[in-house]
């Protein structure tokens, strides 16, 4: 069975890196990496946590038909190579994208049976506490990252969960839960209701 394409978005702050990082602990996933022209963070490395490139690097691979979708975020672009996504969902592997929500729509318009999960931290003040205490931008930019957030707050509609984060592994558990019931779907369970199908054909036939 083909495995299930899993959009991870959530508001600056509000822990997704880290609940991601630790979902990824289970066999059952593999992580895009994304193509971004932002400059490396301390503790940031090439091909773990993107590719890191230059903007006419990032044109060449949109006008190649490389990315599944990109977009532009507080001045940078960022963007999810198609060739790793569609190799490892062929594999059964689910598929997780951490991505922002402009990016997920494109995604969801490509693939419409992907699941959406929003997350995020219980309140605005903690959002905000937890961008300064990770102390990898300036005031400034965090304000930037907060007024993004805001205009952003109506796209959540087109999310299928959302997912409080208020401690971290009883929201992995959660999310765990949510893509576990998501296989169980009639939709994505077609061969086995065909299996069945034939199955009681042959039963019948030995009567
Ligand atoms: P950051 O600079 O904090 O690593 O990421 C900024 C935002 O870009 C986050 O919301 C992150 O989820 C999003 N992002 C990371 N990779 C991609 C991508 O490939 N496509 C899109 N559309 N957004 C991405």
């Amino acid at each position: 069975m083909e495995g299930i394409l899993i959009i991870i978005s959530g508001f600056s702050g509000a822990g997704k890196g880290t609940i991601v990082k630790h979902l990824l602990e289970d066999e059952q996933y593999a992580l895009s990496i994304s193509a971004t022209t932002r400059k490396p963070r301390a503790g940031e490395y090439e091909g773990q946590h993107y590719y890191f490139i230059d903007e006419t690097e990032f044109k060449t691979m949109i006008k190649h038909d490389e990315l599944i979708e990109y977009a532009s975020y507080v001045g940078n672009y960022y963007g999810t190579p198609k060739n790793y996504v569609l190799e490892q969902l062929a594999e059964g592997l689910d598929v997780i994208l951490e991505i922002e929500m402009q990016g997920a729509l494109q995604v969801k318009k490509q693939f419409p049976d992907a699941l959406l999960v929003f997350i995020t931290a219980p309140t605005a003040y903690e959002i905000k506490e937890r961008l300064i205490k990770r102390g990898t931008e300036s005031l400034e930019l965090i304000t930037k990252r907060l007024e993004k957030s805001l205009t952003e707050i109506n796209a959540i509609d087109d999310y299928d969960y959302i997912l409080v984060n208020d401690g971290l592994e009883e929201t992995v558990t959660h999310l765990h839960g949510i893509i576990d019931s998501e296989h169980e779907r009639v939709k994505r369970n077609k061969d086995l209701k065909d299996r069945l199908k034939k199955e009681f054909i042959e039963l019948l036939k030995g009567e």
